[in-house]
């Protein structure tokens, strides 16, 4: 059964319209990546296929359930248990330290504080971040936050990791070991990772790569 799958789906921001007839289907252990020029709808397409938007056309299914069918809470629930989302910015909870942003998703799950805490701080040291986890988001550098809210991604063990340019804040080395980390957590678990970049460095890892244009799937490639 594919972890994710897009059929037909269109979106529209208020009046524009951002994606139009998109399907991907992406299984368990696969690596895609999404390029394409700046407004083609990458971002667009990672918000619908992390269920944070709901398509005005079309299907979207993760890990099966259809996300149009969920009412907001369960579709809230679904995005907690099954995806892992980062985005460019890092996007961390302003008003709580960096180890309770990364254990969110567990303490939202009722894991135990002080389990969800020290789950927590083995994800900031994996994701190579040199933090204590008792620093307030607004401390950090653009870099850390990234590798902040990737821990935060892979913290609860998410089916789908949506990664949007999870690695743009960061030098090559660093990056690429964010990268690296993001992927093999994932697909450990039986996984499958949706990343955006204009990095070479992804496209290199990815096992297909999907292209964008004016909100439609220009082409799609396998790579390996
Ligand atoms: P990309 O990630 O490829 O740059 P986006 O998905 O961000 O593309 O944007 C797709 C299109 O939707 C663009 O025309 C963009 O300007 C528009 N768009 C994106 N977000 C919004 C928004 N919140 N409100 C209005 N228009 C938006
Ligand atoms: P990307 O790096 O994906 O190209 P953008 O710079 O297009 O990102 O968008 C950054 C943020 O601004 C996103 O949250 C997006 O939804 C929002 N946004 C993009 N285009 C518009 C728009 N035309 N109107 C309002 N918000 C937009």
């Amino acid at each position: 059964q594919p972890l994710l799958e897009l059929v037909d789906v269109g979106f529209s921001h208020e009046r524009t319209r951002a994606l139009g007839g998109v399907s991907l289907t992406v299984a368990p252990g696969e690596v895609v990546a999404v390029t394409g020029p700046s407004g083609c709808g990458k971002s667009t397409l990672v918000m619908l296929a992390a269920g944070v938007l709901r398509a005005d056309e079309g299907q979207v299914r993760i890990a099966g359930q259809d996300v149009g069918s969920l009412d907001d809470a369960a579709r809230a629930r679904l995005r907690r248990r099954r995806v892992g989302l980062v985005l460019q910015y890092g996007q961390l909870v302003p008003d709580l330290p960096v180890l309770d942003n990364v254990a969110l998703p567990l303490l939202l799950e009722g894991v135990r504080p002080a389990t969800a805490r020290a789950r927590a701080a083995e994800w900031l040291t994996r994701v190579g971040a040199d933090l204590t986890g008792e620093e307030w988001p607004g401390e950090l550098s653009g870099g850390q936050a990234q590798q902040a809210a990737a821990a935060r991604a892979l913290v609860a063990g998410p089916s789908v990791l949506l990664a949007d340019e999870p690695t743009a804040s960061l030098d090559a080395r660093a990056g690429s070991a964010l990268l690296d980390v993001l992927l093999s957590s994932t697909l450990e678990v039986g996984g499958a990772v949706v990343v955006v970049s204009h990095d070479n460095v992804v496209a290199a890892r990815a096992d297909r790569e999907v292209r964008l244009r004016g909100g439609r799937v220009a082409h799609s490639v396998q790579l390996s």
